[in-house]
């Protein structure tokens, strides 16, 4: 379908928790390098916590079910990635309005408000070895196909994190570091490489 509805966001949700708790592990070893250990825990808790608010009630909306998401996601993350990709969810599901579909440049568009929202609100920018570096390039190859390819966004993302090997972490506790945070893929990244994938995912599904 061209035009995408609340289930549809919230296939892409469960989808994301299946993929975050899968990966769970890998995350935190990620995160055991150049952080403390928990990215991986973080996540699951707060995805599977979004799973279960989900499956009580799927919100009629796109734009509701993003925000109840990042709501969630805020109430039960302590660390850093809790407040960034609720702020994400909040922010671009605020931006999908209020209409029970969505336009796929819409989503485009409403994506990059959230990312911007999350690049405010930490003080980062890309290069700074953050989710940054993932979830702009997959925003940018979504724009640029219309909104309509999200395998080329899940490839951007991808690509994105692993190109945070070779870069200094400037924000974060990774940044605590310096240059010992040089060659190690960042683990918010590799989380928001995983949340595009589940976007895909949801699309194909
Ligand atoms: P914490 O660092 O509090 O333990 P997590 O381990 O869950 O939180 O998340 C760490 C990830 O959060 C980092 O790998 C990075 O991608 C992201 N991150 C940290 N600080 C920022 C920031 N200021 N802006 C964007 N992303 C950030
Ligand atoms: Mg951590
Ligand atoms: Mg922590």
């Amino acid at each position: 379908a061209q035009e995408l509805d609340a289930a549809f966001f919230a296939r892409w949700m469960t989808t994301a928790a299946d993929a975050v708790s899968h990966e769970a592990d890998r995350l935190t070893e990620l995160d055991s390098a150049i952080g403390d250990a928990d990215h991986g825990g973080n996540m699951r808790r707060g995805f599977e916590a979004v799973r279960e608010e989900l499956g009580e009630d799927v919100p009629g909306t796109p734009g509701a079910v993003l925000m109840t998401a990042g709501r969630k996601l805020v109430s039960t993350v302590g660390g850093a990635s809790g407040p960034l990709y609720g702020t994400l969810l909040r922010r671009t599901g605020k931006a999908l309005g209020t209409g029970e579909r969505v336009g796929r440049e819409e989503l485009a568009a409403a994506l990059r408000t959230g990312i911007d929202a999350v690049a405010q609100l930490g003080g980062a920018a890309v290069g700074d070895k953050t989710m940054l570096d993932a979830l702009y390039p997959a925003v940018e190859a979504l724009a640029d196909s219309g909104g309509k390819d999200f395998e080329a966004a899940r490839a951007a993302a991808e690509r994105g994190a692993e190109e945070t090997v070779p870069l200094q972490a400037r924000k974060g506790r990774a940044s605590y570091l310096g240059e010992r945070s040089i060659g190690h893929q960042d683990p918010g990244a590799t989380s928001a490489a995983l949340l595009v994938a589940a976007l895909a995912a949801a699309d194909a599904g």
